[in-house]
């Protein structure tokens, strides 16, 4: 599967694809500052206590760098979305956050939720933000890939960021299958109970599961108890594409139809692609 095929078969997906490239074209201008990686011992403690990385005061990730990122992309866009709704709002982001002082820290503490920023288009903004920031912290999450014991984490937030996750995955072949949640904000990926609902945390077997005619590797897993669904990814190898969360967007409007609640967390919910 690639993403030509991809887009063939899903021909409505192609403004998103647009987007999504144009903001990869203007990614891949912008110059990538090194993270420091934590010490993980300094950390350990907040880990095993289930505090994510990011927030941790121990781990201490210095985040600025990521938001300078994030604002070289936000400049580097402007002028390339040139007409449409988008293009308004992303010159009215641009206006807005010239205006603010210490502008990389401010995104960066948006992205950890804090609400005394309130700029014009806070969706556009959070994923703008989290793609520049999750391509900063790469080497870190990677690293925190290394290091963690996901025997010892196996919570229904992301163990980087904390964020509930987008979608999720399972891979193996059983006994041993596996399944990880994964986070459409930071890009890490980590394991939770195969039989659990991340929202409601009801750890029964009422988990069900809808699959989708025509899309063999996708699934809808949704929750008896509070209606809750989760888009899973069922194999490996594809993940870049399809855990990428718009590349399945018709599978929202499937669980829209039967009623079920998006209780995960999406970066695509801004206004211009509704
Ligand atoms: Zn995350
Ligand atoms: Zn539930």
């Amino acid at each position: 599967m690639t993403p030509d095929s991809w887009l063939e078969a899903h021909a409505y997906l192609r403004p998103l694809a647009d987007l999504s490239a144009r903001v990869d074209r203007a990614m891949a201008g912008v110059g990538v500052f090194d993270a420091r990686i934590p010490d993980w011992e300094d950390y350990r403690a907040d880990f095993l206590a289930g505090v994510p990385l990011l927030p941790s005061a121990d781990a201490a990730v210095d985040l600025e760098p990521g938001g300078r990122m994030a604002e070289a992309l936000l400049l580097r866009l402007a002028p390339e979305v040139s007409s449409g709704k988008l293009a308004e709002e992303i010159r009215a982001l641009a206006t807005a956050l010239q205006r603010e002082p210490q502008v990389p820290r401010r995104i960066a503490d948006f992205l950890m939720g804090d609400e005394t920023f309130a700029p014009p288009f806070p969706g556009l903004l959070r994923y703008l933000a989290w793609t520049a920031m999750a391509r900063f912290l790469r080497p870190v999450v990677t690293a925190f890939d290394g290091w963690r014991d996901e025997e010892r984490w196996l919570r229904r937030y992301c163990p980087t960021c904390g964020s509930l996750p987008a979608m999720a995955q399972l891979v193996g072949a059983d006994p041993g299958r596996k399944r990880l949640l994964s986070c459409g904000c930071c890009g890490t990926r980590w394991q939770y109970k195969r039989t659990g609902c991340p929202f409601c945390e009801t750890d029964s077997q009422r988990l069900a599961s809808v699959a989708i005619e025509g899309e063999s590797g996708l699934r809808i897993d949704h929750c008896e108890s509070c209606g809750g669904y989760l888009k899973t990814y069922v194999g490996q190898g594809n993940e870049t594409l399809l855990l990428s969360d718009w590349t399945s967007l018709h599978l929202d409007l499937i669980a829209h139809d039967r009623r079920l609640n998006r209780l995960a967390t999406s970066l695509y919910e801004f206004e211009p692609l509704r």
